[in-house]
């Protein structure tokens, strides 16, 4: 099969597209055939040595594989070959606390996380337990799949589970163009929720209107919390949906009303940042921290998309030989949503 791999941490040009032997399961596991995976900024990080995940070298990147059981290891129940299905990021012990009180992204003893402790989805086939798969619903074409799994699944995650963003609140979502950015303007509209967005550009304002955004703002030549403050009668919003980091997380906490609650799960503009305490304890603010998503809300999503209820944004189609390019073009930041690899046929 056709992998791709690098040998060393670097930019996109450590990234090589190998021939390797097919991973054969093991007890418990499949093997899938890839047609599509998305791209997301994690990769990177995991691509430059930086993700704070253990990574061994070669390695092959991707976090989100789509396409069809290609091989059934001994023991795995309830799968055929051919099946079309996305693959759950994390290999869950399926025994600990979490595991057996729905919140299995935070497994004490995951075996491993696709694309992490295992080989990416960058290739033509990836080896999973049969416990990571996902069906998908007929009318969620592969590429859609791929899209939407950690898009949609973190902000399903973020908005419904841990904020409990309920009809009739207002949503302040940072940067609409991203792809959970995007995702999250759709969720907390299909809430019942005002949603207040931001963004570098007015192109990607306008393709985030035509979501469901009901307030943009352009962060580069306007003040967000002062644009905030001004479309919600001088209170704030009721929730923030961060997931940037740096001075982005001051001007979150700075948007929210008197109980309000931020929720956070990525800091690429900043990992570390100054925290003003006293105005958070005496405005009565909660920082709600959230890792991914499970596999009963990923399903939720799929059967969503299906129903046209929401809409994954695909911003351009690579074949997996040119993985290196997709991943530069997401670096740009210079699209709309997100970026698939293709393989196999996929489409
Ligand atoms: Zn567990």
């Amino acid at each position: 099969m056709k992998a791709v791999v690098f040998h060393e941490f670097g930019n996109a040009g450590v990234l090589r597209v190998e021939e390797h032997p097919d991973p054969s399961p093991g007890p418990g596991e499949v093997t899938v055939d890839v047609t599509a995976s998305a791209l997301n900024h994690l990769d990177v990080d995991v691509r430059e040595g930086v993700s704070r995940f253990p990574i061994e070298l070669p390695h092959t990147p991707g976090v989100e594989p789509v396409g069809r059981i290609a091989t059934l290891g001994e023991g795995v129940e309830g799968w055929s070959v051919g099946d079309r299905v996305a693959v759950y990021l994390i290999a869950t012990c399926g025994r600990c606390v979490y595991c057996r009180t729905g919140r299995e992204s935070l497994c004490t003893a995951p075996d491993w996380f696709v694309g992490m402790g295992s080989p990416g989805a960058y290739a033509e086939r990836v080896i999973c337990k049969a416990a990571q798969l996902i069906r998908i619903p007929d009318g969620v074409t592969d590429v859609e799949a791929a899209a939407s799994n950690i898009a949609f699944g973190t902000a399903w995650h973020m908005l419904i589970t841990r904020a409990r963003l309920r009809a009739g609140e207002t949503v302040l979502v940072s940067s609409v163009g991203s792809g959970i950015g995007s995702a999250a303007v759709q969720v907390a509209k299909h809430a019942g929720a005002f949603v207040i967005g931001t963004s570098s550009r007015a192109d990607k304002l306008e393709k985030a209107t035509d979501l469901g955004l009901d307030v943009g703002i352009d962060y580069t030549t306007q003040d967000v919390v002062e644009e905030v403050l001004r479309h919600t009668d001088g209170e704030g919003v009721d929730v923030v949906y961060e997931h940037c980091g740096g001075e982005l997380f001051q001007h979150g906490l700075d948007s929210l009303k008197k109980d309000g609650r931020l929720v956070v799960c990525g800091a690429h503009s900043g990992e570390v940042v100054d925290f003003d305490i006293i105005p958070f304890f005496r405005r009565q603010l909660s920082v709600i921290g959230s890792f991914v998503f499970d596999r009963n809300e990923l399903a939720t999503v799929f059967e969503l998309i299906a129903r046209g209820a929401l809409k994954p944004q695909v911003a351009a189609t690579f074949p997996l030989e040119e993985a290196a390019k997709a991943m530069e073009l997401m670096e740009s930041r210079e699209f709309f949503g997100k970026i698939v690899l293709t393989a196999g046929g996929g489409a």
